[in-house]
């Protein structure tokens, strides 16, 4: 949007006692996208990544017509065969827009089997240089074959050697090891809606125990919708329930873990 003091006291007028965050949305695989951002009008931001170079092109368009909403770029590891020099052209031009604040989302998935290893790590590669191009978080997405954490070793290793100044693993999955180096090398751990499952006390554990200034929450849309929208599509207002929980097992009132939550994005993403 050219006009950005209109648009900020917009936001301010409509949305004056609010906040919590989304880190991680992909607004582009939404039904009504529209419908879910106006649900989503009292969130301090939404972040809307991109998995290949039409839904960056789609994550940047929702950026510039929502006042909350941000984007991210790149090519997601399960699309890494995609990466070709014009996807990396056109997802440099992106990257240049003011309200793209995120490299990503990348990462490393041999969940899915859908790209090589070498795709990965090439694909891995180019979302570092645009993230140093434009000084960019870059977002991760890392997912192993059950029973295996070769995609967490492999990440963890890429992390250790590259060192990107500013990055988050998204949708945390539990991988201590993996959080550990990240926090040791300045990086934010965000949780999803699986936080709020039955099963996964693992993740309650590590939310509980994790530092509280690199703690992000995400609503992963419309993926892991939380308990108890779990069978819905997932969308960003729904973020509250993996707010709630995470409060809940930190001790905090829902406020003040907002206050921190909140805090930590605005810190790491700069909006
Ligand atoms: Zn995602």
């Amino acid at each position: 949007m050219g006009n950005k003091p209109l648009a900020k006291l917009a936001a301010l007028l409509c949305y004056p006692t609010f906040g919590m965050t989304d880190t991680h949305a992909h607004l582009d695989r939404l039904e009504t996208p529209g419908a879910a951002l106006e649900r989503a009008g009292n969130l301090q931001a939404v972040l809307t990544l991109g998995t290949d170079v039409e839904s960056s092109a789609a994550a940047t368009g929702f950026a510039e017509t929502w006042p909350n909403v941000f984007a991210g770029v790149g090519i997601h590891p399960t699309e890494a065969e995609n990466y070709t020099a014009a996807a990396a052209e056109l997802l440099r031009e992106l990257a240049g827009h003011p309200r793209v604040r995120a490299s990503g989302e990348t990462g490393i998935d041999y969940y899915w089997d859908a790209a090589s290893r070498e795709a990965q790590l090439r694909a891995l590669e180019f979302q570092f240089d645009l993230a140093r191009e434009h000084d960019l978080v870059m977002v991760f997405h890392v997912r192993s074959q059950d029973g295996s954490d070769a995609a967490e070793r492999d990440l963890e290793s890429w992390i250790r050697n590259n060192h990107p100044p500013r990055f988050v693993l998204h949708a945390f999955g539990g991988d201590m090891k993996l959080a550990e180096t990240a926090l040791e090398l300045g990086g934010y751990v965000s949780f999803a809606g699986n936080l709020t499952y039955k099963k996964n006390s693992h993740l309650r554990n590590a939310a509980a125990s994790l530092p509280a200034d690199r703690l992000l929450v995400e609503t992963d849309s419309p993926y892991l919708p939380p308990v108890p929208m779990r069978g819905k599509k997932n969308e960003p207002a729904f973020v509250r329930y993996t707010l709630e929980t995470m409060a809940a097992v930190r001790g905090l009132e829902f406020q003040e873990m907002e206050r921190i939550s909140d805090e930590n994005a605005r810190r790491l993403f700069r909006w």
